[in-house]
């Protein structure tokens, strides 16, 4: 695992741009990796009233620093990339708009970014500066980057309860991207409270696409599939992030192939559910969830395997159900840094964990709580949330 990383240095590093992947022309990677193109047939389903066909497996391109990687997937035929304005402080951006210009494939593919306005996430409300301008301006450094007039949906980024869904500065600013052209549909993200926003989607009627957080782990499971039906009969929609849960590595002691196709049927079994969006760093990543094209049908193996892992994990999935919150006299925004940890142990990304933990205002971070002797938050699925805390002073403090 990388060394430490502190907030201060990581800012500094970032602001110059040094993080990254290495400056070498991608094509040239592409050329340099032998891919064998999977025997598989791509398969499409349509979001919601947008009519768009994407493909049931998509590419959440979050983490992702590797033009050539974006490049086969696009040779492969996966259609459909998702990125947001925050990722990688815009460079994620910039790479899906150098390769999809490079390829000349813009018309033939769905670019999906967000743009997230400032909250307090003590409060669960927007800051004053929080105004449909910045959200805006915010977009136009997005088409910019991205290399093009327009984006095939744009999302508010993050949303997690009903007062957000029907945050007036943020609706205006979507129906003005849309009518100026700049966006074809608008949506947000969500994840936590998934099942509420969802419906409260439903009864605002501006929304066309969600994008949900959504696996077999998730505590609410069962109140989100019920709620992704009524979205798809509103005709809104839904895109899963998350489908895998988590990167396993450290918790089932090895990189276990079949879990992730499993885990990513298991979404993708729901019709309801136009596609998924798996985050992929490799091309062994690339190959293995292209592959689950091939055959979508959840067997009995599946079901073993995701028992397993569930069985396996409890104690370490954190499903940001957001429970935890009320139960630390400080008010420290436990689900946040669990995020940040999940990202520096299970992705391996001291980037993402470290950009994700600098969005936590400091008097939600850990800084409240280096004088608090005895950790008495508690987390509904058993996580232990002393240790991860004792961990995360380890790496963020
Ligand atoms: S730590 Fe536990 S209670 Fe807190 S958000 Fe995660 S799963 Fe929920
Ligand atoms: S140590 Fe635990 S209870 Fe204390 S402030 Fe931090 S999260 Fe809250």
């Amino acid at each position: 695992m990388a060394a430490k990383i502190k907030r201060r240095t990581f800012l500094k590093t970032t602001s110059l741009g040094v993080i990254g992947s290495a400056v070498l022309p991608y094509k040239a990677m592409a050329k340099l990796t032998p891919v064998e193109k999977p025997s598989s047939s791509l398969v499409y389903r349509t979001l919601g009233k947008t009519g768009l066909k994407v493909t049931v497996v998509s590419y959440g391109v979050m983490d992702a620093d590797n033009p050539a990687l974006l490049h086969r997937a696009l040779e492969l035929g996966i259609n459909h990339y998702d990125t947001a304005h925050g990722y990688q402080r815009g460079r994620n951006e910039t790479m899906v708009g150098d390769v999809v210009e490079s390829m000349g494939m813009r018309d033939k593919v769905i670019i999906a970014t967000k743009v997230a306005l400032p909250r307090d996430r003590r409060t669960m409300n927007y800051t004053p500066k929080a105004t449909k301008e910045s959200f805006l301006e915010m977009l136009e450094t997005s088409l910019k980057r991205l290399k093009t007039d327009y984006v095939d949906i744009l999302y508010n980024h993050s949303v997690y309860n009903e007062k957000m869904v029907n945050y007036g500065e943020v609706l205006e600013a979507l129906a003005a991207a849309k009518k100026t052209g700049k966006a074809r549909f608008v949506g947000f993200s969500t994840h936590s409270n998934e099942h509420n926003v969802i419906r409260s989607a439903i009864k605002n009627g501006q929304y066309e696409v969600i994008l949900t957080a959504h696996n077999f782990l998730k505590s609410n499971k069962d109140e989100l599939k019920q709620a992704i039906k009524e979205a798809a009969q509103a005709g809104i929609g839904i895109v899963v992030m998350k489908p895998m849960a988590l990167k396993f590595d450290d918790y089932l002691g090895e990189r276990d192939e079949k879990y992730f196709e499993s885990a990513l049927k298991w979404v993708l079994a729901d019709k309801n559910v136009a596609c998924a969006i798996p985050g992929m760093t490799t091309f062994d990543h690339l190959n293995q969830n292209f592959s689950v094209m091939a055959n979508l049908e959840v067997d009995k193996k599946d079901v073993h395997q995701l028992a397993k892992v569930k069985f396996t994990s409890t104690g370490h999935y954190c499903s940001s159900c957001q429970e935890c919150l009320s139960t630390c006299p400080k008010g420290v925004d436990i689900p946040e840094i669990m995020r940040s940890l999940m990202y520096y142990n299970g992705y391996h990304s001291p980037r993402l964990a470290l950009e994700t933990y600098s969005g936590i205002p400091s008097q939600q971070s850990l800084e409240a709580c280096s004088d608090c002797r005895n950790c008495k938050a508690i987390c509904r699925n058993g996580n232990n949330i002393a240790t991860a805390i004792r961990s995360a002073h380890k790496v963020f403090a």
